[in-house]
């Protein structure tokens, strides 16, 4: 049982979908695709132009980064995640400040504001909706309202590698919104997305950068159906599958709506047994549990009861277990891996089983507690 927030597992209707013949990608056949894909992603963003590019989620970052920024960056960096956009600045000499928290610690909205008072060269900021590092969601769009009253200019990029497919995300004051399609989308690695704003698609073809991640050329392409360079069209087949899916089995809002059912119930259940919550703010894309046997717990979980599920990196590589809740995780899967954590505590000392992390569960998913 694969429980991990990304790679997530790949449901066998989207393996199908991609095990046909290859498409050629410059034909009327894949166009069509393509145009239905872009469709089904303009539903799922709402925002005014969306790219797919042939990459992770980490190329669509650094495209944003070097299509984004004309001044200087201002980089949130309460994880891995976040670092890495700091990351890109540094590698492409590109000007930038960063406001650094410990990794269960949101970005506060009033440093935000504070920091693009006191500098005004800052024209793009880069904040992660999930910082997966941690599981920790950020007040992106209250930050991006409050930046947007004093600049409008700004550009907000938000990498919702670990939110687009989780949750409804209020896109009113974002100029760009990333994902990748191993985390909620549910497909194999290597398609990113980017969702912009009209401002942003101005901002990008004012001054175009770079080639193999130039935006001004995507965009002009794919407004035609097309991509500059050859697009992933096996992967692009498997969004088309798995949107269609999602739209036709009660719709996005389903899916939000049954993840953070999922994410509540597993949080509360695990609360019950004694487990402390990691981050000060819970994203709904995963559970981050701070403990100091993780790695005891995920070792016992893997050998025993089957199922995998993610430490931690860096400085907390061995005190953090995160839980998946993204995509389509079937309800007896979240039932389990609650059960195989209460488990693997009796079996570690630290409580006797008695199946109150299964019964919280359970009563939070169906009885409405
Ligand atoms: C997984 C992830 C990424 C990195 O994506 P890659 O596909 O590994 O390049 C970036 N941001 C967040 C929040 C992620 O969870």
């Amino acid at each position: 049982m694969l429980l991990t927030p990304g790679p997530t597992p790949v449901p066998e209707f989207v393996r199908k979908a991609m095990a046909d013949v290859t498409i050629h990608h410059r034909t009327p056949e894949f166009e069509k695709i393509f145009e239905e894909t872009r469709e089904l992603l303009f539903e799922l963003y709402g925002m005014d132009e969306v790219v797919m590019l042939a990459s992770s989620g980490s190329g669509a970052m650094e495209a944003c980064v070097t299509n984004l920024t004309h001044k200087k960056a201002l980089t949130i960096n309460s994880g891995k995640f976040g670092d890495r956009f700091g990351k890109i600045c540094k590698a492409f000499d590109i000007d930038y400040t960063e406001i650094k928290n410990e990794w269960n610690t949101p970005v506060s909205v009033d440093a935000v504001v504070e920091t693009i008072k006191n500098d005004k060269d800052i024209d793009a900021i880069f904040i992660q909706l999930c910082e997966s590092a941690g599981g920790l969601r950020h007040p992106v769009e209250e930050m991006a309202k409050a930046v947007k009253e004093i600049n409008p200019n700004i550009s907000i990029v938000a990498d919702g590698i670990t939110a687009i497919g989780v949750e409804k995300i209020d896109v009113t004051n974002l100029d760009a919104v990333i994902t990748g399609s191993q985390k909620a989308l549910m497909l194999p690695p290597g398609l990113a997305i980017i969702g912009l704003s009209n401002n942003a698609v101005a901002k990008i073809e004012e001054k175009p950068r770079g080639f193999y991640f130039n935006l001004a050329t995507e965009i002009k392409k794919q407004k035609t159906n097309t991509t500059a360079w050859t697009a992933a069209t096996t992967l692009i087949i498997g969004l088309k599958a798995i949107l269609s899916h999602i739209k036709e089995n009660g719709g996005f809002e389903k899916l939000y709506e049954d993840t953070a059912i999922r994410a509540k119930a597993t949080r509360e259940a695990l609360k019950a047994i004694g487990c402390e919550i990691y981050p000060k703010t819970p994203a709904n894309a995963m559970t981050t549990i701070y403990t100091e046997n993780a790695p005891a717990i995920r070792k016992i979980l893997k050998t025993k009861y089957n199922v995998n599920i993610a430490g931690g990196q860096d400085h907390i590589k061995t005190l953090i277990f995160r839980i998946n809740h993204m995509g389509l995780v079937e309800d007896f899967e979240a039932s389990w891996v609650v059960n195989a954590i209460e488990l693997a505590m009796d079996e570690l000392g630290l409580r006797t089983f008695d199946g109150t992390a299964s019964r919280v569960l359970l009563e939070n998913m169906f009885k409405g507690n």
